[in-house]
């Protein structure tokens, strides 16, 4: 069998295996990255892109037609719009394609091999991967796992038929009439408002007492006054229970105890994700787990010499951007750095409407940490760019240090304001204190103001509240 050698191994090009690969590359590193799809992984391909492209095209189609409905307040009115859902869908594939194609061409300028197939460990340092031209032998003084994660079904529910998962969600070609989401977290939550504004029957099933249970209420609250503006039946303490035995409707338990069905044409069952540790021989390796997770040390080093995890396959949170930060890392360490985990925050952003954006922690996980804190807000009903975006709902948070004043965490709730999330992150990993935000000049009108207001209110004078 063909064989081949590199100095690094990176198995999975999602967000944390080609940054890993092109910052390898960058440094000088023989790297060969595999990956069974396309460049990208879940986030470029059936995650982040897709789901935000697909959000956009709803909001700006729900915009049209609340002007045809109602007649906007903006004094703005219009025919009732159409949609061509196959342009948006092909222009959602577009950007794919684009990002698939740019990230293949940073591989090749990084001087990064990328091979195209699936890849099963054979032991610690060589894989072998199944490639359209045959089987490949790839030998590695250091190989890194990025092979990401991949959606739960539930046992009653498998994915199949109307039964689908976000990334079927992602490839629809119509927009179902009835379409029963099943996990109010983010993801059932992101997609399932975006089918509501683009005209489906929305209704969320959600198992805790209120939607997205891991933000405090206070964050989920105005995502659920907006989600019921939009028409969507939320149904919290509900749990489902079987698809009823020709698949168009899906039985549930009511938080009363009751049993009821729901009409479906589409279940997207959003229950969680869980770490794609399967199917490619790491039962060989014996490496030590963190149920489910494969356990990391601050260097993402595993518990075997000369293999190291980034990404979702090493736990929560399950996001992008830690994946990318964990793969730079470990390149450099590879290049012979002095790295370790060191980050206060990893920003997370909700991309419902309103957005929820949360650095660092929240008020109880403040409280719990010993400090006296002191938490305030700045709501955006008293934001003059809010206002001018006909958009109020929602606030920006502080959490600091009672003693030193030194942020612990800031959140967000608010239409658009995933972009702040950058100020918020920033001053949490540069140490700042409430002193800080409330002597830099925010530039007005801007919903950033928010920030600075929530700082000078905790410090006694907030002056537009
Ligand atoms: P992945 O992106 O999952 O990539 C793993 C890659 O490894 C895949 O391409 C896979 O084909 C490949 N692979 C697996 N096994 C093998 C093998 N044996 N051989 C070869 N290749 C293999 N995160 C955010 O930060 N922001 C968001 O807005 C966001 N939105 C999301 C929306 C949805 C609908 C979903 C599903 C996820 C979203 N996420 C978001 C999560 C984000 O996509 C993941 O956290 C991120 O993709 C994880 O990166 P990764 O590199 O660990 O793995």
């Amino acid at each position: 069998m063909n064989e081949i050698t590199c100095k690094l191994l990176v198995i999975g090009a999602g967000p944390g295996g080609y940054t890993c690969a092109i910052r390898a590359g960058q440094l000088g590193i023989d790297t060969i990255i595999v990956e069974a799809e396309k460049p990208g992984g879940t986030c470029l391909n059936v995650g982040c892109i897709p789901s935000k492209a697909l959000i956009h095209a709803a909001a700006e189609y729900e915009t049209v037609a609340q002007a045809a409905d109602r007649n906007s307040v903006l004094g703005i009115s219009t025919a009732k719009p159409s949609l061509d859902f196959a342009k948006t869908i092909a222009w959602k594939d577009n950007i794919g394609r684009r990002l698939n194609g740019g990230v293949a061409g940073l591989l090749r300028r990084a001087g990064v091999r990328l091979v195209a197939g699936y890849a099963r460990f054979r032991d610690g340092k060589t894989v072998e991967v199944e490639t359209q031209s045959g089987p490949q032998m790839i030998r590695a003084e250091t190989v890194v796992i990025a092979t990401g994660s991949e959606p739960v079904a539930l046992p009653f529910l498998p994915f199949g038929a109307r039964v689908i998962s976000s990334t079927e969600a992602l490839a629809l070609t119509e927009i179902p009439k009835k379409l029963v989401v099943v996990g109010g977290g983010y993801i059932g939550l992101e997609l399932g408002t975006a089918f509501a504004k683009l005209g489906a029957a929305v209704t969320v099933v959600e198992a805790a007492p209120r939607i997205l249970p891991q933000y405090d209420g206070d964050l989920s609250d105005p995502v659920a006054r907006r989600l019921r503006a939009l028409g969507v039946s939320v149904l919290t303490g509900a749990k489902a229970k079987a698809l009823v035995a020709d698949g168009t409707a899906l039985e549930i338990e009511t938080a009363g105890g009751e049993r009821k069905t729901l009409d479906v044409d589409k279940i997207l069952v959003t229950v969680g994700r869980r770490p794609a540790t399967s199917g490619f021989g790491l039962e060989l390796l014996d490496l030590d787990m963190d149920a489910p997770f494969i356990r990391i040390d601050d260097k993402c080093r595993t518990s075997m010499r000369g293999i190291s995890a980034i990404g979702d396959v090493t736990g929560d949170p399950m996001l992008a951007h830690r994946a990318m930060a964990q793969g730079e890392m470990v390149a450099e360490i590879v290049a012979g750095h002095r790295r370790a985990w060191d980050r206060i925050s990893i920003p997370a952003i909700c991309f419902t409407d309103p957005e929820i954006v949360t650095v660092g922690l929240s008020p109880s996980e403040a409280g719990q940490t010993g400090f006296d804190i002191k938490t305030d807000l700045f709501p955006f009903k008293a934001n003059g760019r809010a206002l001018t975006l006909d958009r109020e709902d929602g606030f920006i948070r502080t959490v600091a240090r009672a003693d030193n004043h030194v942020l612990l965490g800031i959140q967000g709730v608010g239409a658009g304001i995933a972009e702040l999330s950058a100020a918020f992150s920033l001053a949490l990993e540069m140490g700042a204190r409430l002193e800080d935000i409330a002597g830099t000049i925010h530039a007005h009108p801007t919903q950033s103001e928010g920030f600075h207001e929530a700082a000078l209110k905790s410090l006694g004078h907030a002056i537009h509240i």
